[in-house]
């Protein structure tokens, strides 16, 4: 009999809660009125749409006027870049070179577009040297991009400051905050970001719906042009039921923070010990300036690719690298920043929890990786 799933890959996305999906489905097959309609058919998604603003911003601690829906955190990422370039009239971005491929593949067009990039490095841990960046901005810097938390190692890049450094200089700041939500506090009261993009499907809400934080009084211009929804914002017609899962995902995301920055914790730094017994075994980036759920482990002589194989056969879902690309024999662009020789960076695997896992899970997780690892070793002697 096949092995019960067990899902370590909650930074590709995670499954849906059942109270979103309950929420979700009354309007999916009664209340099915487009929101810009007059009728009051249409009254209902409107104030379906309000709601989950409302519970949006509650997750953010903003103003729900500050959030515009988006069809993911991709588009949320393109959004914040294309809108401050094209507001401030200027040609420069600064942003890492450890950026999820929604910056990192956008930026790159930008530059094909006549625009430029400043791809700032970060050391061997993850993490950006700050200095570095303030000598980055430039007269014409339109605005700084820099994750909040990275989707493969989990290393956290110091918003606060970052955005306290943008305000000094004048120029705006953008965080593709996209892996934060239910696993760290995010109070935009306290951080002085102008631009912050989150996707639903990573925090327990459907896939195919994000979000945009604006601050107030920073200058929009929509990416996606239409019929002026959002506020003239953001056109299209809303996903009405995905934004409906994703208010509700926010109002849960908040109920389990504390779990997941403790039970989820407990649990990755269990296992993360355990696999780091295997020898050969090494964790790649910061180990405590890093999200709660994540752990990005090199087996020394192996490709990633090889372990999941394997794993999969045993029903264990984990991932090597970005979900984005799986399947390509590159290195992740990550790791390499990080200073990783190709060959190591190909050995990555990264193991991602949500609280919708438990110990039992981390024990076997723990009893099949160093049989896994012990047999490709055994099959590939020469890489030893
Ligand atoms: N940014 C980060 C850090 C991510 O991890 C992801 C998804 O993997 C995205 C952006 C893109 O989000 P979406 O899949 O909703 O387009």
């Amino acid at each position: 009999m096949k092995a019960p799933t067990i899902y370590f890959d909650n930074n590709a996305t995670t499954r849906m809660a059942p109270e979103v999906f309950e929420a979700m489905v009354p309007y999916l097959t009664e209340h099915y009125g487009n929101p810009s309609s007059a009728y009051h058919l249409a009254q209902v998604s409107r104030e379906a749409i309000q709601g989950a603003r409302e519970k949006v911003a509650g997750l953010l601690h903003c103003d729900p006027k500050e959030i515009v829906f988006t069809s993911c955190g991709t588009e949320a990422d393109n959004m914040a870049i294309w809108s401050a370039l094209h507001t401030t009239g200027k040609k420069h971005l600064v942003t890492t070179q450890v950026e999820h491929s929604a910056i990192h593949n956008f930026g790159e067009r930008l530059e094909r577009m006549g625009f430029a990039v400043t791809w700032l490095p970060v050391d061997r841990t993850g993490q950006l040297d700050l200095v570095q960046l303030e000598e980055a901005i430039r007269p014409d810097t339109a605005l700084v991009s820099a994750m909040w938390a990275n989707n493969e190692t989990g290393v956290l890049f110091p918003v606060d400051e970052i955005s306290a450094l943008c305000r000094r200089k004048g120029v705006l700041f953008h965080t593709d905050a996209v892996q934060v939500p239910g696993k760290l506090e995010i109070d935009l009261t306290r951080h002085p970001v102008d631009f912050l993009s989150i996707a639903g499907h990573k925090f327990h809400a459907p896939k195919g719906v994000g979000a945009l934080y604006v601050r107030r009084g920073v200058r929009v211009l929509p990416y996606v042009l239409g019929g002026g929804q959002e506020g003239g914002r953001r056109g299209g017609t809303e996903n009405l039921a995905s934004i409906v899962g994703m208010g509700q995902a926010a109002e849960l995301a908040l109920a389990t923070l504390i779990d997941e920055q403790t039970q989820v914790r407990v649990w990755r730094d269990k296992l993360e010990s355990g696999l780091l017994a295997i020898p050969g075994a090494q964790v790649n980036g910061h180990r405590t300036s890093r999200l709660p759920n994540t752990t990005n482990i090199c087996f020394e002589g192996l490709e990633a690719e090889a372990v999941l194989l394997k794993l999969d056969q045993q029903s264990i879902c984990v991932s090597s690298g970005s979900a984005c690309t799986t399947g390509s024999v590159e290195p992740s662009h990550v790791l390499t920043a990080m200073g990783l020789a190709p060959e190591e960076a190909k050995g990555a695997v990264r193991f991602s929890l949500s609280h919708f896992n438990t110990e039992a899970e981390v024990d076997r997780v723990l009893s099949v990786v160093p049989q896994v690892v012990a047999e490709l070793r055994a099959q590939m002697p020469v890489a030893r």
